[in-house]
């Protein structure tokens, strides 16, 4: 088991004033992105994936198609508002908690947790290519129940 502290950090609410933060981040602040970003942004911090986000929008009658969630999840995500974690050429995760972290991923549960960016240490990381530099290191650990 990994230390719970691992998993649970306070995230504070940001309900307040989307449309403002939608403004902010240079997108039209549209029924659809505010009805969205209310789901994404309206509790703790979270990850979802678009079919979660999908289901979640059918769940609160918001009507939108999954191709709208996708492009609405990249315009989160171009805009700052989210980060992308792709677990491989098929699956992302979108967090929306933007600052520096890594996470657990849970194979037999579809779910990410959380890895605080310190715990995780580097001891060589390759140099960039030439005329480059690192934007950000992603580490992905994938984790599966112990068997019983
Ligand atoms: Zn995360």
């Amino acid at each position: 088991m990994p230390d719970r502290s691992l998993a649970t950090r306070p995230h504070p609410s940001r309900k307040p004033c989307l449309t403002a933060v939608l403004r902010m981040a240079g997108l039209r602040p549209t029924r659809q992105r505010v009805a969205l970003a209310e789901l994404l942004f309206g509790g703790p911090h979270r990850h979802v994936s678009a079919e979660q986000l999908h289901s979640e929008a059918a769940a609160a009658k918001v009507n939108v198609s999954l191709a709208t969630i996708y492009n609405t999840l990249h315009q989160f995500h171009e805009a700052g508002l989210l980060r992308e974690v792709a677990i491989d050429a098929a699956r992302s995760y979108f967090d929306t908690d933007t600052s520096d972290h890594h996470h657990f991923f849970v194979e037999d549960e579809q779910r990410m947790i959380d890895i605080p960016a310190e715990a995780v240490e580097f001891k060589a990381l390759p140099e960039a290519p030439q005329g480059m530099e690192v934007a950000h290191v992603d580490v992905v650990i994938r984790v599966r129940k112990t068997p019983a």
